[in-house]
């Protein structure tokens, strides 16, 4: 099944200031006429930091664009502010750690894509529904659960790593052809070997 232009339209239309009742261009978070605070609304964590909805984002552009807002929204500028506006601020902070946390994680960010595209990649209890998936995922499991050595537990944590890493090029090839089937196939992948690596980790100092 391949799921295509399901995007959604964002909304781009501009709100009224609660100060001065200027336009605010939606995710904008100081009004442009007088340059008043505002609430963090309901712009996706790509448009809050000014990205169109892809997958493949430059790691480097969005920390510059994060540390820049952060900084425009640290707490000393409000210091001397009314109550309103600092409590302002503080949900734009809050709201732009979670933006830039989600898209600064491969999987986080394909979990995220896949959602503001309306599909959930675990939301259905029966994730792992393709059965290479499910056959691979057992398998590396029982190779996990059979290691006896730091060695032997490094080479399933070496495999795993290997697999995350062709899981995020998958991942970033089918979000590029809009093919979002792919994509969450691609995701459910990443989440089982990012959760084995975890895994791994506390294992390896159980034998060490
Ligand atoms: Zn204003």
């Amino acid at each position: 099944m391949r799921l295509r232009g399901v995007l959604p339209r964002l909304t781009t239309a501009p709100l009224a200031c609660w100060s001065c009742a200027g336009p605010v261009p939606a995710a904008e978070p100081f009004c442009p006429t007088c340059k008043a605070v505002q609430p963090p609304g309901q712009a996706d964590h790509f448009r809050r930091l000014g990205f169109a909805r892809i997958y493949d984002l430059d790691p480097k552009l969005v920390e510059r664009r994060y540390f820049e807002l952060q900084r425009r929204l640290h707490p000393d500028r409000f210091a001397t502010r009314s109550p309103k506006e600092r409590a302002l601020s503080q949900a734009q902070a809050t709201s732009l750690n979670e933006a830039y946390e989600t898209l600064m994680d491969p999987l986080g960010r394909a979990v995220y894509l896949l959602r503001v595209s309306g599909i959930e990649v675990g939301g259905d209890g029966k994730t792992v529904a393709d059965p290479a998936l499910l056959m691979e995922a057992m398998e590396m499991r029982e190779a996990l659960a059979e290691a006896r050595t730091p060695a032997e537990v490094d080479a399933v944590v070496a495999r795993a790593r290997a697999e995350a890493d062709a899981s995020r090029a998958t991942i970033s090839r089918a979000f590029a052809s809009s093919d979002l089937a792919s994509a969450r196939t691609g995701t459910l992948r990443l989440t089982y070997l990012d959760k084995l690596v975890e895994d791994a980790r506390a294992r390896r100092l159980n034998v060490a």
